[in-house]
């Protein structure tokens, strides 16, 4: 880990101009989508704060706010599905229009866990919006609603994106150089 973080970076994904031009999109979309019933939007921490402010921002609806933290548990960087809830939403989401704000899905596998939690609470709608995608995400059942980028099967960090808690705020996404995680 270097004093400045861009030194780590093998190379810039997708740059904030280009993340800002698709938040638009999805956020006219959303607009559009939700106009008779604003949603709450659920903010996944830590990784999605920043997607989530940014995107909140081009909603022009009286969108509400909430936050959750869950944390997978699994061996190293895999994760397995059984999640432990950290944060709970401070909001009764009974007979309201959820939308999910996620950084980005792997394996799909907590968000396929965090599905089915908000669902037993009894909400009008639930759906997902997510910055990034990876490939191993289209093997899992989950309707992803709307989806910034597909990604290829790399670690990337930035824009909300860790690794050991050191990237979040690099204005882009970008693929760490294997030198930081490998010696
Ligand atoms: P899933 O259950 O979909 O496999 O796990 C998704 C979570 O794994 C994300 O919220 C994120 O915390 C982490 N994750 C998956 N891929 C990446 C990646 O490329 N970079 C970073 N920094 N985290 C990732
Ligand atoms: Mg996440
Ligand atoms: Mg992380």
């Amino acid at each position: 880990m270097s004093v400045n973080p861009h030194q780590d970076v093998e190379r810039v994904l997708l740059d904030e101009e280009t993340i800002h031009e698709r938040l638009r999109e999805m956020g006219a979309r959303i607009a559009e989508d939700y106009a008779d019933e604003p949603p709450l939007l659920v903010g996944v921490l830590k990784g999605a704060a920043i997607v989530m402010s940014d995107l909140a921002r081009t909603i022009d609806l009286d969108v509400d706010m909430d936050w959750m933290a869950v944390s997978s548990y699994g061996s190293g960087t895999k994760s397995s599905g059984v999640v432990r809830i950290l944060k709970d939403l401070g909001t009764d989401i009974s007979d309201r229009r959820v939308l999910i704000v996620e950084d980005i899905i792997d394996s799909g596998l907590t968000l396929k866990w965090l599905l089915a939690n908000l669902r037993s609470r009894g909400p009008k709608s639930v759906d997902v919006a997510a910055l990034l995608r990876k490939p191993e995400a289209a093997r899992v059942e989950i309707d992803v609603k709307y989806v910034g980028f597909d990604i290829p099967n790399e670690f990337v960090i930035g824009y909300g994106l860790d690794y050991d808690e050191s990237y979040r705020n690099l204005p882009y996404v970008g693929v760490l150089k294997r030198s930081v995680y490998e010696d």
